[in-house]
């Protein structure tokens, strides 16, 4: 049985083919080959674009799909995480989507689970969906090639499961990323990095903004979000009329992580990546559930 809990659970021409099968699908309507198949989701951490997402998708494909009310359910009576596991397991769906605030969870619960199990996001580990979407997104708008192709990433790098996922994936398709943080939010590594965007602005084809994890935080960082934003709000003063997109997976901390304006600029693709997360994930379920 295979599982998606990172990206590199996929080797390239796997994620080739899986974003050949995402373009059709972003061509829209129903591709019912998942039918008499059954997804549960298992989301311990909060989530709007994820969760209706795969719920989407998978209705797209014509799978069935549970939804664990975690709040109610019997890890609140002290069952274990894995117990909770295979007992939805032992029910007999085809995969179980899970999002936890603790890293490793997902590939803890793939070793006690016939069914396939789908990261949505551990802690601050790994969110391979959110990763294969924004290289679906890149790739779009710069029509496949992207070896070469400079990307900012800027934030709160150090606690992001986003960025760990996009620097392997994006990274395995060429193109260059660039670390752009604070000290307190810049992870330990050899990529390039600054603490000020002003720096690399000029050379980047990308600015992939990240929102401030303040839930991942022990304790406060910055004097305050406004503080943080003077310095790394992607702001339209900044870009002016700079040829590049502006990318950031959501939740956005509108006027801290991107500005007003810039959110309403055709180069912030925002939207388009919620867009194409709905065919990128039915391409991931397809390879997962239907092609195995
Ligand atoms: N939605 C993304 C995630 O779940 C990014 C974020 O929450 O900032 O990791």
């Amino acid at each position: 049985m295979s599982h998606l809990i990172r990206t590199d659970d996929f080797s390239t021409a796997e994620i080739e083919a899986l974003l050949e099968d995402a373009e059709r699908f972003s061509q829209g309507g129903f591709h019912r080959i998942l039918q008499d198949r059954i997804i549960i989701t298992l989301f311990f951490e909060n989530s709007t674009r994820t969760k209706s997402s795969f719920e989407i998708a998978a209705k797209r494909l014509g799978a069935e799909i549970v939804h664990l009310d975690v709040a109610r359910s019997s890890t609140k009576k002290g069952e274990t995480l894995v117990d909770t596991a295979m007992n939805l397991d032992a029910m007999g769906p085809h995969a179980i989507i899970v999002r936890h605030q603790n890293a490793g969870v997902p590939q803890i619960l793939s070793e006690h689970t016939r069914a396939s199990i789908i990261n949505a996001g551990d802690g601050a580990h790994a969110h391979p969906t959110q990763a294969l979407l924004d290289l679906f997104t890149i790739r779009r708008h710069f029509g496949g090639d992207v070896k070469g192709k400079r990307i900012a990433i800027v934030g709160d790098i150090k606690n992001s499961r986003v960025a760990n996922s996009n620097i392997e994936l994006l990274r395995r398709f060429g193109m260059e990323v660039i670390l752009v943080a604070p000290p307190q939010f810049m992870p330990q590594t050899r990529l390039e990095t600054t603490y000020n965007i002003r720096d690399i602005i000029d050379n980047v084809d990308i600015i992939m903004s990240l929102r401030t994890q303040t839930e991942r935080h022990s304790a406060q960082t910055y004097a305050s979000l406004k503080d943080y934003a003077s310095d790394f709000c992607i702001t339209q003063e900044l870009v002016g009329d700079r040829d590049l997109i502006i990318l950031h997976p959501g939740p956005v901390h509108r006027n801290i992580d991107i500005d007003d304006a810039l959110l309403a600029d055709p180069r912030c693709k925002v939207l388009e990546q919620v867009a194409n997360g709905v065919s990128v994930r039915m391409a991931v379920l397809k390879k997962l559930i239907h092609d195995v």
